[in-house]
């Protein structure tokens, strides 16, 4: 029986617990928070999954709250007309082939974690640093470092050839609702882009107390949407992502009329910066750490993927230890496992890092002429679910205006 350790019991590692624990590996995860601390702390996240992610949950059997959480059909995409805010200068939605879904990581974390406990896993509850990682690696064939955001993955490299920002890109801000109207014949991820501002995005999900809506705000840094250390109260907060609403999105507005909080803890503001880092941490004995999730590649949540992106490397990370058999894992096995899942995320990272700076004339046109080709329209919405259908068009604006341009002549046929 092989012995590996995940640091983290988050949306990346504890996947990877449960499925080589069902594979018969001997498993320890150790996490600084308890089932408990979880499920009554602040909401960590929006957490939307899009199929492709959602399914690896199906695959190990995790799915458990698939038929309990609305689903989101689609994604609707905005831009407010500049001078006269009240209209709209660029809209258009499409559905999604597989619905997405958005699951509070404080109903699955700690279902999760007890299931681990349950099938014979061994969860420790303890904040780990060096020392522990060194225990961890003198005990087990392979440490696995999944801290999200912890201060512990901070001991991983920051890769500067992978990382374009150094500071925040975005004031974050989670607003968990009940009684918002839906929108017309499909849900979606309402997405808004408020040039200069930031953009605001919404969808139905599952939190506590049940179905909900959660409210995503991306403020640019000092700018208008950056209002959040002002905010003293969890209903100053609400006040405040309704008040932004009416200011620049008033079809946002109107349908928040009657919303409240899904409780105290349904909000969250903050930021930090995206980042890739380099996936191997060398200990003082020596012993390599492998990094995995957020540890490794946090992005902007202004895209949605971090939660995807986790549970993506994760796949790719088990199948590969899987594939290994019994051979040690080297340093050289860990780099090559996390290029093969950098082969996909790198699109997302780029995809997204290209969206924190104000959008180039061709992804502004790209966008705009989804309102009227709606082949287009359904290939940005199914982009979310995965992002590599973008390239090279997205970062390329020769290529991008000739993908415009076949998509009219298909139009015309058609
Ligand atoms: C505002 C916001 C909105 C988001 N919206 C979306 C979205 O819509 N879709 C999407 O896909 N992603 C979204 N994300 C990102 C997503 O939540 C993360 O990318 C995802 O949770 C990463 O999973 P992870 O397992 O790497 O880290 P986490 O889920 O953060 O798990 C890390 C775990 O490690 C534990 N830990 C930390 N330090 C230590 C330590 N020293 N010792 C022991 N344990 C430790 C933590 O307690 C935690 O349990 C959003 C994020 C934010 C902030």
């Amino acid at each position: 029986m092989r012995r590996i350790a995940i640091v983290g019991g988050g949306q990346a590692g504890l996947p990877l617990a449960l499925g080589l624990l069902d594979k018969g590996y001997q498993v320890t995860v150790v996490t600084n928070r308890t089932p408990d601390d979880v499920c009554n702390g602040r909401v960590m996240s929006s957490q939307c999954m899009f199929d492709s992610s959602l399914q690896f949950e199906r695959d190990l059997g995790l799915n458990r709250w698939e038929t309990q959480c609305p689903p989101v059909e689609g994604i609707g995409f905005t831009v407010p007309h500049p001078d006269i805010p009240s209209e709209k200068a660029i809209a258009w939605s499409a559905r999604l082939d597989r619905y997405a879904q958005a699951v509070d990581q404080r109903i699955k974390m700690p279902f999760w974690m007890e299931e681990f406990a349950s099938r014979g896993g061994n969860l420790v509850i303890d904040d780990v640093g060096i020392i522990e990682l060194e225990r961890l690696a003198a005990s087990h064939e392979l440490v696995i470092l999944a801290g999200g955001k912890g201060e512990i993955v901070k001991l991983l490299e920051r890769d500067a050839s992978r990382s374009p920002y150094d500071k925040p890109q975005r004031a974050l801000a989670l607003t968990y609702v009940n009684g918002m109207l839906p929108t017309p014949e499909y849900s979606r991820v309402s997405f808004n882009l408020i040039p200069g501002v930031g953009e605001y995005f919404v969808f139905p999900a599952l939190t506590l107390s049940g179905p909900c809506d959660i409210m995503v705000f991306e403020g640019i840094p000092g700018g208008a949407m950056d209002g959040w250390r002002e905010v003293r109260t969890p209903q100053e907060h609400l006040a405040y992502s309704k008040q932004i609403l009416k200011t620049y999105t008033p079809w946002e507005a109107e349908r928040c009329g009657q919303i409240e909080l899904t409780d105290e803890n349904g909000i969250l503001a903050g930021s930090f910066a995206p980042v890739v880092r380099k996936p191997v941490l060398t200990l003082p004995s020596g012993n390599k750490i492998f990094g995995l999730g957020d540890a490794v590649v946090t992005n902007d949540p202004l895209t949605g993927q971090g939660s995807n992106n986790a549970t993506k490397a994760c796949k790719v990370y088990y199948e590969a230890i899987l594939a290994h058999g019994d051979q040690p894992f080297t340093a050289e096995w860990m780099h090559n496992t996390f290029e093969k899942f950098w082969e996909y995320g790198h699109c997302v990272v780029d995809w997204t890092n290209s969206l924190l700076i104000p959008p180039q004339p061709h992804v502004l046109n790209l966008l705009g002429a989804a309102q009227h080709l709606p082949p287009l329209a359904n290939t940005l919405a199914n982009a979310f679910n995965y992002p590599p259908v973008l390239f090279p068009w997205w970062e390329d604006a020769h290529a991008c205006d000739a993908y415009i341009h076949s998509q009219m002549t298909e139009e015309i046929r058609a």
